[in-house]
């Protein structure tokens, strides 16, 4: 593995996600364990028996717990900030009719791209850009 110093923060969520797996392994069968105690010790100590199934129920609401917070939406969030909207704008070179359409996978400057609808000419690709989706604003004030 890489030592760079840019890497350090999935290192470290990587580190973290297996301390958990670890931890919910172990209080997963520190769990199984209780409970089967309580079924052990039910005909003989109710008492005893009530508290290790307790203990039992405790250990799997905190598994629950811990799955339900390790889901985190971050990854989501990373792509949808990448995301960019890229546009094609078409012009005509006989009656100079302009068009902008989204771009399409092969796009690119100088091509000759559709048949004008307004003369028989061939409109010709004259611009390819991308702009950043409004949506950026709006998730910075979620936070
Ligand atoms: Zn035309």
């Amino acid at each position: 593995m890489g030592d760079k110093p840019g890497s350090a923060a999935p290192a470290a969520s990587m580190t973290a996600s297996w301390v958990a797996y670890a931890a919910i392994l172990i209080v997963g069968l520190l769990s199984l364990f209780s409970l089967y105690m309580g079924f052990l010790n039910y005909s003989t100590n109710q008492d005893i028996a009530l508290v290790y199934m307790f203990i039992g129920a405790a250990g799997f609401a905190a598994i629950g717990y811990m799955l339900f917070k390790g889901r985190s939406p971050v990854k989501q969030d990373a792509l949808d900030v990448k995301k960019v909207e890229v546009f094609t704008t078409l012009e005509c070179p006989k009656c100079q009719q302009k068009r902008v359409r989204d771009f399409k996978r092969g796009d690119y400057v100088f091509k000759d791209d559709e048949p004008c609808t307004r003369c028989d000419g061939m409109m010709v690709i004259t611009r390819i850009a991308r702009k950043k989706e409004e949506k950026k604003k709006e998730e910075s004030s979620w936070l």
